[in-house]
């Protein structure tokens, strides 16, 4: 990665506007939630939002239709925290430590690279992705990253 100072709420805002048009298709609400302050992290932008846009495609396929996902930015003591949260299918606890497996995938079409690939690139930068989620009680992910302070 090529880690340059980036306010966070602004690749957020981007990575909604990328969504928006299939969030509207499906009926489905994207809210973007974020701090009144910059949120600066040394992250490289394109992979960055990469990231974050896999995250929000699994919510959108995991909601349906009349789905909500909300992305949210934040400030968490010495970290930026940037989550995708919906209330789509969840994921069932004996899943939990193979969803970022390589080439696993519950999906017809999927290649399950997606959340591997966005674990290895936050960690690249220092970070951690994480999952929170239960059956039938949607999913929030969590990209934790190193703030930088201005
Ligand atoms: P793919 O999207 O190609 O299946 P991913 O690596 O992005 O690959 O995701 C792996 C699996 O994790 C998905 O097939 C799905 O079972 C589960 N998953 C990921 N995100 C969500 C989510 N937001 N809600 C429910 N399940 C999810
Ligand atoms: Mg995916």
């Amino acid at each position: 990665p090529v880690p340059s100072p980036t306010d966070l709420r602004a690749l957020l805002r981007r990575v909604a506007a990328h969504g928006e048009g299939l969030a509207r298709q499906q009926g489905t609400t994207l809210e973007v939630e974020e701090e009144t302050t910059p949120l600066l992290a040394a992250v490289d932008g394109d992979l960055m939002q990469q990231v974050l846009l896999n995250l929000l495609l699994n919510a959108l396929a995991a909601v349906g239709t009349n789905g909500h996902i909300r992305l949210r930015a934040s400030r968490r003591g010495e970290q930026v925290c940037l989550e995708v949260e919906d209330d789509g299918c969840g994921i069932g606890p004996e899943l939990h430590g193979k969803i970022f497996d390589p080439f696993f995938t519950t999906k017809d079409q999927g290649t399950g690279l997606g959340l591997a690939n966005a674990s290895r690139i936050v960690e690249a930068h220092g970070g951690k992705l994480g999952v929170r989620s239960a059956p039938g009680a949607g999913a929030v992910f969590t990209v934790c990253l190193p703030v930088l302070e201005e």
